[in-house]
Formats: structure tokens, C-alpha cells, sequence
């Protein structure tokens, strides 16, 4: 048995496009787990679960 690691991806942060903006620190793309999935709470509209990206299990500040 093997323990799969989390793998992260970098993803274009679906607030501002690439563009880069307060929620993805100004780069344009967040790191989200792979197989990378939109927020299933908005879909991709950003909300405050997904941290105003659009991703599912977007790799946070906080860890
Ligand atoms: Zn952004
Ligand atoms: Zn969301």
C-alpha cells in the first residue's frame, strides 16, 4: 500500500481570469488539487468557500 499524495496543479483563479487579483496573491493561477475540479458550491462563480477562485480544494494560505 501506498499513501497517494496530493498532488497540486496550477490552475488560471477564475476571479479575475489570469489577470491577477487579491484572492490568488496577484499571479493569476492558484495551486488546486488534481484532478483539479470548480467549486461545487458556485460552479466556478467564486464564493467563499472555494476562497473566491472557483476551485475545488484550492491549496491555501493556511497550510
Ligand atoms: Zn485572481
Ligand atoms: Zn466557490
Amino acid at each position: 500500500m501506498t499513501e497517494e499524495e496530493t498532488v497540486y496543479g496550477e490552475e488560471v483563479c477564475c476571479h479575475c481570469g489570469g489577470l491577477g487579483c487579491r484572492y490568488c496573491d496577484g499571479k493569476g493561477t492558484v495551486l488546486v488539487a488534481q484532478p483539479a475540479k470548480k467549486c461545487r458550491h458556485c460552479g466556478g462563480e467564486c464564493c467563499i468557500y472555494c476562497g473566491y477562485t472557483g476551485w475545488e480544494s484550492v491549496k491555501g494560505k493556511y497550510d
